[in-house]
């Protein structure tokens, strides 16, 4: 679905990403883990296509309709509209007629298991968790068939971490999305990944089937890694 090749993000003398190359597969979720600064969010957002590579290339084969999901939900919302109002505009972009708008709301909070009151609130008004769900329903108003979630539930309490990653699960089940699904959370990237790129540094150190990577890692860091996750 999506081929890099030497992928090469630079800041000033800094490789953010250096010479990634993996490839995305069509309904599954591929997971990418790393510690804080090692190019995680720069790969997803090369991925996005909101930064492009200095250096080689991410293809998608065929249009794809992708959308992010950030750790901070707070940012896809205008703080001054309801969510309603948000979801609503976010149809109008994707070009679903006014008449049918109010109804879809109703059907894509229902997805997120949110109830239809919501709607009328602003997002300060909701709590972490009816937040992040807002914002998964935000990204799914775009009838995506990728979605890049950058930390999506490491800001949220583990019992609605729980929750969400369910959602999360569910939906790409029910979608049949492609999922690229960035945590420093190992336990959270086996619990919905199907592959797995390691990063560290801006370099993926390791790559290939998260039940193979995590039972028999290959590489020192990814040994590191999985071994201070206990
Ligand atoms: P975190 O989990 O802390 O977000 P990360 O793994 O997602 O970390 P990135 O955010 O991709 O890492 O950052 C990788 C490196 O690139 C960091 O050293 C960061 O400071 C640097 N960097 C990222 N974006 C920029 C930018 N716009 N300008 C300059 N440097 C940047």
């Amino acid at each position: 679905l999506l081929v890099a090749t030497g992928a090469t993000k630079t800041f000033g003398a800094l490789a953010a990403v250096r010479e990634a190359s993996f490839a995305v597969h069509e309904g599954r979720t591929l997971g990418i883990v790393g510690e804080s600064g090692s190019g995680k969010t720069t790969l997803a957002r090369m991925i996005v296509g909101v930064e492009r590579p200095d250096d080689g290339a991410l293809r998608w084969i065929g249009e794809r309709r992708v959308q992010l999901v950030h750790q901070n939900p707070l940012g896809a919302f205008d703080p001054r509209w309801t969510i309603g109002r948000s979801l609503r505009e976010a149809l109008a972009a994707g070009g679903v007629p006014r008449a049918r708008r109010a109804a879809r709301v109703v059907q894509l909070l229902a997805e997120v298991d949110l109830d239809p009151v919501l709607a009328t609130r602003r997002p300060l008004a909701l709590s972490g968790g009816q937040r992040q769900r807002a914002a998964i329903a935000r990204a799914l108003a775009a009838e995506p068939e990728v979605l890049v979630l950058d930390e999506p539930v490491s800001a949220l309490d583990p019992s609605v971490r729980e929750r969400v990653l369910h959602l999360l699960l569910r939906l790409q089940r029910e979608r049949r999305l492609t999922m690229i699904f960035v945590s420093h959370d190992l336990d959270v990237v086996g619990a919905v990944a199907d592959e797995v790129l390691v990063m560290q540094d801006g370099v993926i150190v390791e790559q290939g089937a998260v039940a193979d990577v995590f039972a028999s890692p290959q590489h020192p860091f990814t040994q590191e890694l999985l071994e201070a996750n206990g």
